[in-house]
């Protein structure tokens, strides 16, 4: 989907719902707004409900400040205003109040950008707007200083964020991952101490193996490769929906009978994706016109060397991320059925699913299905789709009860002797 052929007010009623449907404003709070190509503003409306707006409802500020629509602007208009003014180049802006964020801006303090590179490689910098009252000039003029020293997201201290951006989905992008790191800042304090990343630990995440691969022309689609893409799709919609993937962040991929695979693309937003944005590769080369994911040639290594993965998922699951940015110990030895579904989990050096394809591969095995990579990711494999969501599934919600056991008490391990009668009952091999 290409967000620039879809009308300003359509546009702003898709990012609004999509904020209220993830908890992330709510009936009363947050606003939105578009710069056009004309100079007109096109914003949310004050007072309206915000889970149920329609194009209708839709405010537009014409260049010459004339007001068109059947609602007043938002009474944050002014600050929208400001950060026009002020950035001529930015060309959308999002306000709201997410829970996650707004503590951290009762708090007065930043989420740490550096936790993860993918929160890094799309939110670079933020500052905090000093204080002043909602609806002000003054709060206009305290964003739109931040703003103008190149800052494009911004914290209101007691209030929110305001994030701005060239169109409304890098903008939404943006504002759902620093909400995400948010959330994963809160939950990893609450285990450890989060681990920050410096600037050579990024730099082993800028390859573009992804790019420079060979293309092929396809020349049919098998009714196996069409099941795989609606399933593909059905999972990736749903993951999305649960907070399994942000955005742009999270791959799936799926082998086929004939030895290629399929992946779900580069930079995309996986809410809308559909079954002819999946990307085929096949003997090391990729369906013409498409860019797969950058994790493609992992997975390329990992379906050579495992004949009995049939599908591999790399995700963000929050919960289970607290444990991949600290060194609090992730025991599946607490809940039978994680231990059957996920047996041990091996922690991965950071970079090295960057550098050592080989030998990221190689620590996966029929009593090794899935493992945390360091500030990274966690990668779960299956021998079909559904066996490897679950897995990812299995994986998130054990990692949410023991974060929230150790709230209520000591948290209380299976005993050896109870882990081998499990293994016997349930035929595991090691
Ligand atoms: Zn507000």
């Amino acid at each position: 989907m290409n967000i620039n052929y879809i009308h300003p007010a359509d546009q702003l009623v898709m990012f609004m719902q999509r904020i209220y449907d993830k908890g992330m404003t709510t009936t009363s709070g947050g606003n939105l707004s578009i710069m056009d190509d004309d100079g007109n503003m096109w914003i949310t409306p004050a007072g309206v409900d915000k889970g149920s707006l329609t194009r209708n409802d839709m405010v537009c500020v014409m260049a010459d400040g004339s007001i068109v629509g059947q609602h007043r602007p938002s009474s944050e208009y002014p600050f929208h205003k400001a950060v026009y003014r002020m950035r001529p180049d930015l060309k959308a802006v999002l306000h709201a109040h997410p829970p996650a964020l707004v503590s951290f801006s009762i708090a007065r303090v930043c989420p740490d950008l550096d936790l993860l590179p993918s929160v890094r490689k799309i939110c670079k910098e933020m500052q905090i707007a000093v204080y002043a009252v909602p609806g002000s000039e003054e709060l206009g003029d305290n964003i739109g200083k931040c703003f103008v020293d190149g800052c494009d997201i911004v914290l209101l201290e007691n209030h929110g964020v305001c994030i701005g951006a060239a169109d409304m989905f890098t903008a939404f992008k943006k504002f759902e991952t620093l909400d995400y790191i948010a959330n994963l800042e809160i939950l990893a304090k609450r285990i450890g101490n989060p681990k920050s990343l410096n600037d050579s630990a990024f730099a082993v995440t800028t390859t573009r193996d992804h790019t420079r691969m060979d293309d092929f022309i396809p020349n049919s689609h098998t009714t196996e490769e069409l099941a795989a893409r609606r399933d593909m799709i059905t999972l990736i919609r749903r993951s999305y929906r649960q907070g399994l993937f942000t955005a742009t962040q999270g791959t799936y991929s799926v082998r086929l009978s004939d030895g290629s695979f399929l992946i779900t693309p580069y930079d995309q937003d996986r809410a809308y994706l559909e079954e002819d944005d999946i990307v085929r590769v096949k003997s090391g080369m990729k369906e013409q016109g498409r860019t797969p994911s950058r994790a493609v040639l992992l997975h390329q290594k990992m379906y050579e060397m495992h004949p009995d993965i049939h599908a591999i998922l790399q995700a963000h699951p929050v919960h289970a991320m607290a444990f991949v940015v600290t060194d609090a110990p992730f025991d599946t030895r607490t809940i039978p059925e994680s231990y059957i579904l996920l047996r041990d989990i091996k922690r991965i050096p950071y970079g090295r699913n960057y550098v050592d394809h080989e030998g990221t591969s190689a620590e996966f095995g029929p009593a090794c299905p899935a493992v945390m990579l360091e500030n990274d990711c966690v990668i779960v494999t299956g021998e079909s789709l559904l066996q490897a969501f679950d897995r990812l599934e299995v994986m998130e919600s054990t990692a949410h009860s023991i974060i929230n056991a150790s709230a209520v008490g000591n948290i209380v391990h299976i005993s050896k002797e109870e882990i081998d009668d499990i293994k016997v009952a349930f035929k595991l091999i090691d």
